[in-house]
């Protein structure tokens, strides 16, 4: 079909070149005016190309960097993006969207790349293998052990963002797959994939991605998913029906592909019984639901739809709620005075109506009428207005529709509810929902809620007049908190920190001796060889420090002494080691014992190097444990063994040092982690 040339056009990014829009391309049009602006898609991509590209060239070049290499690059793509974020802002109004919705969708989108690239920093080796809980003793004597590790999968991450959040909607899964070490291809809406492109232009234009690593597709995906195999992820957000489509393909059942779904919900909110009107919870849960039906005109997947508040508060609910619609400006997103924009487009907004008339036939419409929208703005007759409705079901368990029916709008539901189980049954109507918000000052209500809901729902959100200054909002996805729900919400889960990160990697089992388990993981396991060095190991410089570089001290012998010492000087005069007769009746000592602090010390003594050298300072110690007693007159020893090493900036690292105090008889009494911060 000829192409109207005065469009602009929204090129692909495929196995390293733009591809303007060709055979099967679709108009775009404003959100905000109705007219045409750009045109998408070309069916004529090459796929296997592309595939190829990001497995043979972006799957090894990232894989060849170290993680923190990787959360590097993150964050310097982040403030790539945060230092041309009006481009993005300018472009953005088209959607509907106003400057409030733009912090949420490219302030937040960028925020969530800041997060993972510190997290990277913080929670992950400077290396290839991410350890996974604790070593497992699978043998008497300790010479077989396991680990769970976790490497990036080798093939590509497809990435299927639904409208709504056209820069958020790529970021929170860019960043983990990226961070992880996998190649994407981003595969944006088409109503709103022209800020995508944009926003792929600037991180390609920043030169700090490798080749392969990021591609995307404008318009439609061809077939794609056909071509992908074990190593490959398909993460998709969108409606149930389009998410029930993909993961029936044959291709991906039949290779195990892993198929991630952020899919639609009915999300609820609930008012406590505790909060009448006239607390502060109940001003809180309006301004929240307000903000929750009108943020994106309610284009949100974890908008509330649902608000239940007891039959006591209806009433008022719907009387506090209707005044604050009333003053909500409807219009063109670019004008400050406007609280709401426009849905994306035309289709939307019929989809959005035809739903709402559904909910109808369950409740009764309390505001806002379908037919009429007062809109400010010049040029917005054409543009996909709508007006906040909210409705009313008088009785919300007979009710079919508006716990089955997502209008993606601005559209809520209030109904009441007798008690807190009432509400719970109520809450599980949604068969498995993203988010789901309590306003409560009670901690037995949250406590019900969550016993009997939270199974139902991948987060629940409490607030209440303690926490209603700082805390982040019912419909904001955090990137240190899951993302998913169960069952209609898609069984998936995003974001959540590591967490996130595991979705792009494979855990494996590792079994074998101490010493094959240090080589993979770069982690010294106990039981693995040790090497000792004229050199006392705080005289040297972190980059000439070694896995498994050790100091043996000792022993000292404890005395009586000691131990009165240390009681009188601390303050510790606990019986166990200041009464004989009552230590000798306690379970666990023989008689009086040292205690377990002035080990530590005495340890410190031993090992310590007094001199200024490149350990900078003692930042801690973790998993600490006393094992044995110690009696006076027992001789200890101290082994120090650098278990692993995390560059933290250009001048200093984290040395983890695995401490073990033994006495004269070689048992172990003491173990733990101790942290040091490192000179380079
Ligand atoms: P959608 O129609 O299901 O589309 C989602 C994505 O799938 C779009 O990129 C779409 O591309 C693509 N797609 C559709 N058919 C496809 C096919 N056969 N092969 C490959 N890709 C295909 O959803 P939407 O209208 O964009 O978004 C609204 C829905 O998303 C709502 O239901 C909302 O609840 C949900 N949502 C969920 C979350 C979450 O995190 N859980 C977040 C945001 C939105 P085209 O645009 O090119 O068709």
């Amino acid at each position: 079909m000829p192409r109207d040339n005065a469009l602009k056009e929204v090129h692909s990014f495929a196995a390293g070149q733009w591809i303007e829009p060709g055979e099967g391309a679709r108009t775009i049009a404003s959100a905000v005016t109705g007219a045409p602006i750009f045109a998408a898609g070309n069916d004529a991509l090459d796929i296997g190309a592309m595939l190829g590209w990001a497995r043979e060239k972006g799957g090894p070049a990232l894989r060849g960097m170290t993680f923190h290499d990787r959360a590097k690059i993150i964050k310097a793509v982040a403030l790539h993006l945060c230092d041309h974020r009006q481009e993005l802002y300018d472009l953005s109004f088209d959607t509907g969207a106003t400057q409030k919705d733009h912090l949420i969708d490219i302030d937040g989108g960028i925020g969530t790349m800041l997060v993972f690239a510190s997290k990277g920093r913080r929670e992950m080796p400077d290396g290839h293998v991410y350890i996974d809980g604790a070593t497992e003793q699978l043998s008497r004597s300790g010479s077989f052990v396991g680990q769970h590790i976790a490497v990036p999968l080798q093939g590509v991450a497809v990435q299927i963002n639904a409208f709504n959040f056209p820069v958020w909607g790529m970021l929170e899964k860019l960043a983990p797959a990226l961070l992880a070490g996998v190649p994407s291809i981003v595969k944006p809406a088409t109503a709103t994939c022209y800020v995508t492109e944009a926003c792929v232009r600037l991180i390609l234009q920043s030169g700090l991605l490798p080749d392969g690593a990021l591609q995307l597709v404008a318009g439609g995906l061809g077939d794609m998913l056909d071509h992908l195999d074990c190593q490959d992820v398909v993460s998709f957000t969108g409606s149930a029906d389009t998410a029930l489509k993909l993961r029936a393909n044959p291709r991906l059942m039949k290779n195990s592909t892993r198929f991630m779904s952020e899919q639609d919900s009915l999300n609820a909110t609930v008012l406590g019984s505790d909060a009448r009107s006239g607390t502060p919870e109940f001003d809180l849960f309006v301004k929240e639901v307000h903000r929750e039906m009108t943020v994106k005109a309610g284009q949100k997947c974890t908008a509330i739809r649902r608000i239940m508040v007891p039959d006591a508060q209806v009433d008022a609910v719907i009387h506090a709620l209707s005044d604050k619609l009333a003053k909500t400006t409807v219009g063109d997103p670019r004008l400050e005075t406007t609280h709401m924009g426009a849905l994306v487009s035309e289709a939307q907004k019929k989809d959005v109506l035809e739903k709402a008339a559904l909910i109808g036939r369950d409740a009764e419409r309390v505001f806002g009428d379908p037919d009429n929208v007062s809109v400010t703005g010049e040029n917005t007759e054409n543009g996909a207005f709508i007006s906040p409705m909210l409705f009313c079901a008088g009785i919300p368990d007979a009710a079919q529709h508006l716990h089955d029916t997502e209008a993606f709008g601005p559209v809520a539901t209030v109904m009441g509810y007798r008690d807190t189980s009432h509400a719970v049954r109520l809450l599980k109507r949604g068969k498995g929902s993203l988010v789901a918000s309590v306003f409560t000052a009670s901690a037995d209500t949250a406590r019900e809620i969550t016993l009997g809901a939270a199974a139902f729902h991948g987060r629940l959100y409490f607030n209440n007049r303690t926490s209603m200054d700082e805390a982040t909002g019912h419909g904001a996805p955090l990137p240190h908190m899951v993302h998913g729900g169960p069952g209609r919400a898609g069984g998936g889960e995003e974001l959540g920190g590591i967490r996130g990160v595991l979705h792009y990697m494979q855990r494996t089992a590792i079994q074998g001796s101490p010493d094959i388990l240090t080589g993979i993981t770069q982690r010294w396991v106990p039981g693995a060889a040790t090497k000792t060095d004229d050199a006392h190991p705080f005289t040297r410089a972190f980059g000439s420090l070694t896995i498994g570089d050790t100091l043996h001290a000792g022993p000292r012998t404890v005395t009586i002494d000691d131990i009165e010492t240390f009681a009188h000087f601390t303050g510790d005069r606990f019986y166990a080691h200041m009464d004989e007769d009552a230590a000798a009746a306690n379970p666990f000592f023989p008689g009086r014992v040292a205690h377990g602090y002035l080990l530590l010390s005495f340890a410190a003594g031993m090992f310590v190097q007094p001199d200024p050298g490149p350990v900078l300072a003692n930042t801690g110690l973790d998993s600490l444990r006393f094992m044995a007693p110690v009696s006076p007159g027992d001789a200890i020893s101290v082994q120090l063994t650098v278990k692993a090493k995390t560059p933290r900036n250009e001048t200093y690292g984290e040395v983890r040092w695995h401490v073990t105090l033994t006495n004269q008889e070689a048992a172990t009494v003491a173990e733990y982690e101790l942290l040091t911060m490192n000179a380079f």
